[in-house]
């Protein structure tokens, strides 16, 4: 490691800090490797057994593992094997899309319990009441320990006050948005971007070929083009949480449609669902017509089989890989992973998206890989329960 120590934060580091890492440890090693026992956390971790089990004690007094049965002896007593509490909601997440928000519950290992759903208002303040009303019900419904929100938003958010910065689709201006969600539920309320928390989802949930990567990028195309950085394991947010502004890097001219900052150069107006819905537009008698269609109902056309929606998808997909290749060239991830709607047409685009990423290898490096999101089309709303139960799994900051 060569990370300079910040003399600045030194301070954090206090007599406690020392049991709160091993409390991470060994609840890490219950989430990624239950059914354990505590003897086998013991032999992984080279952590004393009455500390391990000091610490799965107030583990189990905090509801977040529990005992679920023995396990093969090797001599002597069976031990008793821990796994991550299994019943009971743990986080609701709240994902504020262009069409819909959604609302949801789910336990601690990420799986949704119940949901509900309702067209996102213009109105801001309609939109959040509506979500605090639905967090209401849920954890009315879903009794268990549930600990906080987490909120996704397609725009630019500051993660530390919990504000909106401004949301191009609805153009929301600076708004507090955990602040009427927390006095309607008395609970606490983390706020990101669709990207980032997509980003999170992935390195908590994902498949171990994107959780276990050091370093990836999220490309999240919906409305706009979104990307979530991890580096060394965790998001980057830049300062003031701007970092991953990607959809505005220039990618060429005359764009089908402008971007949400207004120009037809960036890249998220060649590459954004509005942009295929555009490109399918141009193509179909009734243009008019076309141009009221959702990016996830150009993709249904596409799947179905419909030349033009077929061709536009390519088309839209091509520009995407342009800015993946710039994306590869300038940060030399392991992996880029795409989510939003597209990911159900992957078979459509994912030749064109792979001979993007060869193009930009150079010589001798390994090629990035690139795979569709590993938690499935609905990265956004995993990413809000995420920004929830990455918290309780998450390494206390050190010096
Ligand atoms: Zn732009």
């Amino acid at each position: 490691m060569t990370r300079r120590i910040d003399l600045k934060r030194i301070h954090t580091a206090h007599f406690g800090t020392m049991r709160a890492i091993n409390r991470q440890i060994v609840l890490n090693y219950v989430r990624d490797h239950g059914p354990i026992s505590r003897a086998e956390i013991a032999r992984r971790t080279a952590l004393q057994r009455s500390t391990i089990s000091e610490i799965v004690d107030s583990l189990l007094v905090e509801g977040l593992v529990e005992e679920i049965g023995a396990g093969r002896s090797t001599g002597g007593r069976c031990p008793t094997l821990l796994g991550l509490r299994a019943s009971g909601a743990a986080a609701i997440g709240v994902d504020i899309g262009p069409a819909r928000t959604t609302v949801a519950a789910c336990d601690l290992a990420g799986c949704v319990l119940e949901r509900e759903e309702f067209e996102t208002d213009h109105d801001f303040g309609q939109t959040i009441r509506r979500a605090a009303t639905a967090a209401v019900r849920l954890l009315g419904r879903n009794p268990g320990q549930i600990e906080g929100i987490g909120v996704s938003l397609p725009g630019l958010v500051d993660p530390a006050t919990g504000r909106l910065i401004y949301v191009p689709y609805f153009n929301w201006h600076d708004l507090d948005v955990a602040r009427g969600l927390e006095a309607a539920t008395g609970l606490k309320v983390a706020v990101d971007n669709d990207a980032n928390a997509a980003a999170l989802a992935e390195l908590w949930f994902g498949r171990a070929e994107v959780s276990e990567a050091r370093d990836f990028i999220m490309v999240f195309i919906a409305e706009g083009v979104g990307t979530g950085l991890i580096f060394d394991r965790q998001i980057y947010r830049g300062e003031g949480g701007a970092a991953g502004e990607f959809g505005h890097m220039v990618i060429g001219e005359r764009a089908p449609v402008p971007c949400s900052c207004g120009g037809y150069d960036c890249w998220e107006a060649f590459a954004s669902g509005r942009a295929a819905v555009e490109r399918y537009a141009r193509l179909v008698p009734d243009a008019e017509g076309a141009r009221l269609l959702s990016f996830a109902q150009l993709i249904d056309r596409a799947l179905d089989g419909e030349g033009p929606a077929r061709e536009a998808l390519r088309e839209t997909a091509r520009y995407l890989g342009k800015g993946i290749s710039n994306l590869v060239v300038g940060f030399s991830p392991e992996i880029v992973v795409v989510g939003g709607a597209i990911t159900r047409a992957w078979e459509l685009v994912s030749d064109i998206l792979a001979e993007a990423v060869k193009r930009s290898v150079r010589r001798d490096l390994p090629a990035a890989r690139i795979t569709p999101s590993t938690i499935g089309d609905e990265a956004s709303l995993m990413g809000a329960l995420s920004l929830v139960l990455a918290d309780k799994f998450a390494p206390v900051a050190a010096i």
